[in-house]
């Protein structure tokens, strides 16, 4: 995947603003039928909203509470779905609910609740949830603080690096003929007789501006959707209600299985998540009118999670401890009134009248979904029609046989062919699945590639040659915050 901004001259069937999850689904599927297919961000790829997740890959529990059971449905579909198309990058990942007394949801509920969850689920799920008896939990889980705790019950989910997902499905569907570039920002909308024709856009890396033309645009730019609506001079009303979420990181508290947990403040649901090697607490859920471009992490989020995580598990976590937080916003659609938490995770899909689609709202564990929806409509409105292939379609670094035979054989075998250790060689599978061994084939040139970027990470140096050859890499926060993570475990770190 190499980026040439004259790669965007032509003109296309199908424009798409935004690559995050939702524009990259939607460039795959739309690649897939066979559109002439651009996409641009105004950042990197994931830079917004898909790399700020809470990683899970779910179909979630939570929803059921206010009666999302065909979001639930769906997510839970589509979460099988991507344990199948992206094996290297989404795990299964056990999840404990401590049942405790005087809580705002009671343990009958929370059982009826994983009934229907598992009911939902239906083939796709991946284990199904049982109950855990008091002193299998005390054994277990001895972090658990034991006042008022009864009990608890275990359920399934899966878990993502999200950012790299996002990159992963832009790369497919650069490799199924999509013009993709990161650092191209849409400035303007131009038209004709009232009709948008082209986008005036401006690259952000060499300076020049240019027109894109597409016979149809479509506004996937997520948080930023009502912006870029305006843009297009389209005056409806906005479409968003987005909420804040915030996350904080620590050093690996040794958890196997993630703690779904009720906020003592406010009753709300919580995650105590283990990702790759660090511990994730999150999220916060609160109405936000600050601007995506420029999100802070207040002392208030901070202390919020830190209060949620220390009033069920032990050690205590101190702030000293926090490695880094990240913060994001929800592009959720204004809908219903009601708490954050209620606001609805479907999303919509507005024609304006010069043209513009525009999506809003979602989940990143429906993407797939949502890019069938949304190309479907934008086949019909081209008056083209061939079904979607993406339902089953291998995201790039999927190996064709099965996964877990690829994933204990093949380190062995890029250990030995490149004289590098086994751990390096695992960890350079589970990031890149097949392409592990492109990224390997470097290391003929240069031995010195082998070693890791900071001492105590797995991060290896080629990998910042393949990610610039093949994964469009441009500045160092590319490599730091979504090729890899390290500028998320290691704040500090300059290159
Ligand atoms: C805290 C939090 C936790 C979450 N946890 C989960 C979870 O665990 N599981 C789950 O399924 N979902 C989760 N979600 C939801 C999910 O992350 C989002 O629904 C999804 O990432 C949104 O993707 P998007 O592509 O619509 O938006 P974004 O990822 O924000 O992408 C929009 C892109 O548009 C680009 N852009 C903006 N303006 C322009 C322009 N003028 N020109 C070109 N490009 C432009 C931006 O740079 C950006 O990259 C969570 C969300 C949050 C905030």
């Amino acid at each position: 995947m190499k980026r040439s901004v004259e790669a965007f001259r032509d003109e296309f069937d199908l424009l798409i603003l935004g690559g995050g999850i939702s524009g990259a689904g939607v460039a795959l599927d739309a690649a897939l039928r066979g559109l002439q297919v651009a996409l641009i961000d105004k950042g990197d790829f994931a830079s917004g909203t898909s790399s700020v997740s809470s990683k899970l890959v779910h179909g979630g529990l939570r929803y059921l509470e206010h009666g999302g059971f065909h979001l639930v449905y769906e997510a839970l579909h589509e979460r099988r779905r991507l344990l199948h198309n992206a094996p290297h990058l989404v795990h299964p990942l056990p999840f404990l609910i401590p049942f405790h007394r005087g809580a705002r949801v009671p343990p009958w509920k929370w059982r009826a609740g994983l009934a229907l969850y598992d009911l939902l689920a239906g083939r796709s799920n991946l284990h199904r949830s049982c109950p855990v008896r008091l002193e299998t939990l005390r054994q277990e889980f001895p972090s658990l603080l034991p006042q008022e705790l009864l009990g608890g019950a275990r359920y399934f989910d899966a878990q993502m690096d999200d950012a790299r997902l996002c990159l992963e499905v832009v790369k497919t569907a650069a490799r199924q003929g999509a013009r993709v570039a990161n650092y191209l920002e849409a400035v303007a909308f131009e038209k004709r007789e009232g009709e948008i024709r082209s986008v005036r856009a401006v690259d952000r890396v060499g300076g020049a501006d240019f027109s894109i033309r597409a016979r149809q645009i479509l506004n996937a730019t997520g948080p930023w959707v009502d912006a870029v609506s305006s843009l297009a001079g389209d005056a409806t009303a906005a479409r968003l209600r987005p909420t804040k979420g915030v996350h904080l990181v620590a050093p690996d508290r040794g958890l196997k299985t993630a703690f779904l947990l009720l906020h003592p403040a406010d009753g709300r649901v919580f995650f105590v998540i283990p990702w790759m090697g660090r511990t994730l607490v999150g999220t916060t859920d609160t109405i936000s009118d600050e601007t995506p471009d420029r999100l802070a992490v207040t002392p208030e989020e901070l202390d919020y999670l830190l209060a949620g995580h220390n009033r069920y598990l032990s050690p205590p976590l101190e702030k000293q401890d926090v490695l880094n937080t990240f913060a994001g916003l929800r592009p959720l659609i204004r809908s219903r009134p009601g708490s954050p938490s209620t606001l609805s995770r479907e999303f919509q899909v507005y024609a304006s009248a010069s043209g513009l689609l525009s999506v809003a709202g979602g989940k990143f564990t429906t993407y797939r979904r949502m890019a069938e929806v949304i190309t479907d409509r934008i086949m019909r409105r081209l008056r083209m029609w061939r079904p979607s292939r993406t339902q089953d379609y291998l995201l790039d670094g999927a190996p064709d046989g099965s996964w877990p035979e690829f994933e204990s054989t093949t380190p062995r075998e890029l250990a030995q062919h490149h004289s590098i250790s086994e751990d390096a060689a695992t960890h350079l599978v589970r990031r890149y699945g097949k392409h592990a061994v492109d990224v390997a084939s470097y290391l003929q040139q240069n031995i010195h590639l082998a070693e890791p970027v900071v001492a105590g990470e797995p991060d290896l140096r080629v990998e910042w040659v393949y990610q610039r050859e093949h994964e469009m890499a441009l500045f160092p926060e590319d490599h730091l915050l979504r090729r890899t993570r390290l500028g998320l475990f290691r704040p500090g770190i300059s290159l």
